[in-house]
Order: C-alpha cells, then sequence, then structure tokens
C-alpha cells in the first residue's frame, strides 16, 4: 500500500505548519478544530484520542456578532457537537491514523504530486509526476482529494483536461462518469489566512483575551473580511495567531496563493510582485481594527507574518453522494470531506467517509488492504 502527498507532510487541510529551522514552531493553518456532531461517532475517534493523538478542546470560543458584540460560547457550524484538538498541532490527527494503521505497512511519500492517471479496463492504475515519471502502479487507487477530478484544475492550473475524467474515457464505467458529472457540480469557497508569530513578550495579551477562537457571524465577516481568528499557544512561550478571511475576502484574492505554500509550485504563472505583501497588510489591518475594543494600540508590525490561501477550502453542498463513493467496476474509491452526509465539508465527514470506504474496500479487496 501506498501514499502520495503533495505536502511535505501528512494532515492537508487539517494539517500544521512546521519549520525545519524552528523545531517548537507549529501553526495550525487549516482546521484548529475537529467537532463531532453526529452519533454515533466515528469509530476512529476513541483509538486516537486513547493514542494521545487528540484531546479534548477546552479552551474559550466565542462568536464577534455585527462590528463588535463579543458572544462567548456561541458556537457555529465549526463550533458545534463535542470539541477534539491535536495534541502538538492538528497534524497529529493524520499522524495517529498513520500509526493506527500500521505506518510500517504504508509506503509514505511526501512532497510529490500527482500530476496524472493512467489505466486500462485490465490493467493496473498508474500515478504520474509532472515530468511523466511513473510514481508508481496499483490495482486499486483511493482518491482523497478533487483535484485530480473536477474542474478547476482547468481553471486553476491551466490543464487541457481533468485527469480522471481522461481515464475514464477508456474504461466505459457509468458509475464512474456519473461521479465526475456530479463532482463537477462542487463549488468550493476559499480562505486565504494570516499567520502570525509573536514573541513571549508580545505573546501574554494574546492569552489574556476571554477567547482563543474567535468566529464572525454573517455581519462580522461582511464588516472585517475576516470569519475566524485563533490563538495557538507555543510550547516556549511564544504564540501563533491565525486570522481566517472570509469566503469573499479569498475570493476577491485568489491569485495570491502563499509564497511558501505547496500550491505556489504548481501554479502555470507566479503572482504579481507586492501582492502577497498587500494581502498580508489589508488582513492585519483588519485584525488590528476588529480587536481595537480588547486590544488597544495593537503593534503587528512587528509580527512574523505568512499567508496561506485555501483555493478549496469547503466544498459546498451537497457533495457526492455516499452510493457513488465506491466504483468497483474501476477499482476506484473516493473519500474526503466532499462525500455527502453527517460532517460533510468538516473533519468529521472527512472520517466518517474513510470509514465507510474502508468497509466497502475491506469486502472487494481485503488481500489489498492487508
Ligand atoms: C481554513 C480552514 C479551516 C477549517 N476549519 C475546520 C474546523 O474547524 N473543523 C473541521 O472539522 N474542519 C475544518 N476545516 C475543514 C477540514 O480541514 C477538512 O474538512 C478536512 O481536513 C478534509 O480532509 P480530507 O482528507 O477530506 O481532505 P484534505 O485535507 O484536503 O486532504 C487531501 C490531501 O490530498 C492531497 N492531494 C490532493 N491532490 C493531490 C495530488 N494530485 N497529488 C498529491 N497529493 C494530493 C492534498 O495535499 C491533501 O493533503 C477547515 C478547513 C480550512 C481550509
Amino acid at each position: 500500500m501506498s501514499l502520495w502527498e503533495t505536502g511535505r507532510g501528512a494532515g492537508g487541510r487539517a494539517g500544521s505548519r512546521r519549520t525545519r529551522s524552528d523545531g517548537l514552531l507549529v501553526i495550525d493553518h487549516g482546521a484548529p478544530l475537529l467537532n463531532i456532531t453526529a452519533s454515533p461517532s466515528p469509530a476512529l475517534l476513541d483509538p486516537l484520542l486513547e493514542g494521545g493523538w487528540l484531546s479534548p478542546w477546552s479552551a474559550p470560543v466565542a462568536m464577534l456578532e455585527g462590528e463588535s458584540r463579543l458572544n462567548i460560547g456561541r458556537a457555529d457550524a465549526l463550533g458545534m457537537g463535542r470539541l477534539f484538538r491535536g495534541n502538538d498541532g492538528m497534524d497529529q490527527l493524520s499522524q495517529g491514523l498513520l500509526h493506527l494503521a500500521g505506518d510500517a505497512r504504508i509506503e509514505q511519500h511526501y512532497g510529490t504530486f500527482v500530476r496524472s492517471l493512467e489505466r486500462s479496463p485490465e490493467g493496473p492504475w498508474r500515478l504520474l509526476a509532472a515530468d511523466g515519471t511513473l510514481l508508481t502502479e496499483a490495482d486499486w487507487l483511493v482518491l482523497t482529494g478533487t483535484l485530480l477530478a473536477h474542474p478547476r484544475s482547468q481553471l486553476l492550473l491551466g490543464w487541457q483536461e481533468v485527469p480522471l475524467a481522461r481515464v475514464a474515457a477508456g474504461l466505459a464505467d457509468l458509475q464512474l462518469d456519473h461521479v465526475l458529472a456530479c463532482l463537477a457540480g462542487i463549488r468550493f469557497e476559499a480562505r486565504t489566512n494570516l499567520m502570525m508569530v509573536f514573541e513571549p513578550h508580545q505573546a501574554d495579551i494574546w492569552r489574556a483575551l476571554p477567547f482563543a477562537l474567535v468566529n464572525f457571524d454573517a455581519s462580522a465577516q461582511q464588516r472585517w473580511g475576516l470569519r475566524r481568528l485563533t490563538i495557538q499557544s507555543l510550547a516556549d512561550g511564544r504564540c501563533s495567531v491565525v486570522a481566517h478571511s472570509s469566503a469573499a475576502f479569498a475570493a476577491d484574492h485568489l491569485d495570491v496563493v502563499g509564497s511558501r505554500s505547496a500550491a505556489a509550485r504548481l501554479l502555470p504563472h507566479p503572482p504579481e510582485e507586492g501582492r502577497e505583501e498587500q494581502v498580508i497588510a489589508a488582513l492585519r489591518e483588519a485584525v488590528r481594527q476588529c480587536l481595537a475594543p480588547w486590544l488597544a494600540d495593537l503593534d503587528l508590525q512587528a509580527a512574523s507574518s505568512q499567508l496561506m490561501r485555501w483555493g478549496a477550502a469547503f466544498p459546498l453542498a451537497p457533495g457526492l453522494p455516499s452510493e457513488l463513493m465506491f466504483c468497483p467496476q474501476s477499482r476506484l474509491g473516493l473519500c474526503g470531506d466532499f462525500i455527502a452526509g453527517p460532517g460533510f465539508g468538516r473533519i468529521e465527514g472527512a472520517l466518517r467517509s474513510a470509514e465507510l470506504l474502508a468497509e466497502q474496500l475491506w469486502q472487494a479487496a481485503p488481500k489489498s488492504l492487508a
């Protein structure tokens, strides 16, 4: 069994940014938490908690309503139900999953972008890199993201065709054709996230705030261009503050991906010079102004700042019906938060869909999973 991931490590949108030169710097630049809203919980939840990969979230959560009304304890869809966080970074969720699967049984390849797919009706799946190099061959393929199967890759990356659609054209699998048609109808919301790191002497004022995570209601999002702020304490007294933009702000600044993100390497054209600094400055100013009632004279210039743009941060409903996620004729499975069902668009949905797919794969191809 092999895993191919373009990021430097496992985690995806529930990953953490880490820096080789600064081992204590861990920033959850995507999802800061995981919330379970439906019952029963995903079967993987308890083993992840027991293994110490996750723990219950206990920090105060609030909602910013309108311009500056703070409602402590109010949650929206991303904060309802039972809340959990990764222990020492959200990427520990994925590390825990790999551990539970038996890391040694999985050949793990990071920093490797799968650019195209090939398959003949009888042959194996073939995964290829951007330069056409064969990465691997496999009997079964599980896609946990939509990039290779959704037309946004044409718009975003200038590709001529959707890689999975190209393969499907030669397979005569009606279910796969249906999958591609449904996926093509899914729209995504983007997010542009600003990450700031504060030294210990600057971090105290952040930790003294009455919340560690604040969501913005619809009118606050419109007013500030922000959707969320999270304050993450680091082991050495520093803290990071991550400001998630609103969907509208991200849509207006889609050309700026963040020069240190994996997506930057894939783009056909580099962004216009100075654009990233402009976006950072705009988000910084929004943070400064919206927090003014609690943090007067906030100086954000001194904080080191980075940008991360999530082009497909959240799939919008209805998603891919779960009856279609397993395509036995093509020996293909799909899982992730884009599968319709409880937890859709969140980690909960990604976990539930993976469990559902695993059961079906196990029935159909026990040897491939053993
Ligand atoms: C800013 C932000 C805030 C969020 N907040 C929350 C929250 O509070 N609670 C919550 O539950 N959820 C939240 N989410 C959503 C949550 O992160 C996702 O639902 C979840 O991570 C989806 O997991 P996944 O495995 O389906 O997809 P992903 O995490 O996207 O994983 C897919 C992986 O496939 C890799 N990949 C894709 N294509 C290729 C390719 N061609 N070659 C190699 N690798 C490839 C990607 O790099 C990625 O690592 C948030 C998301 C964002 C962006």
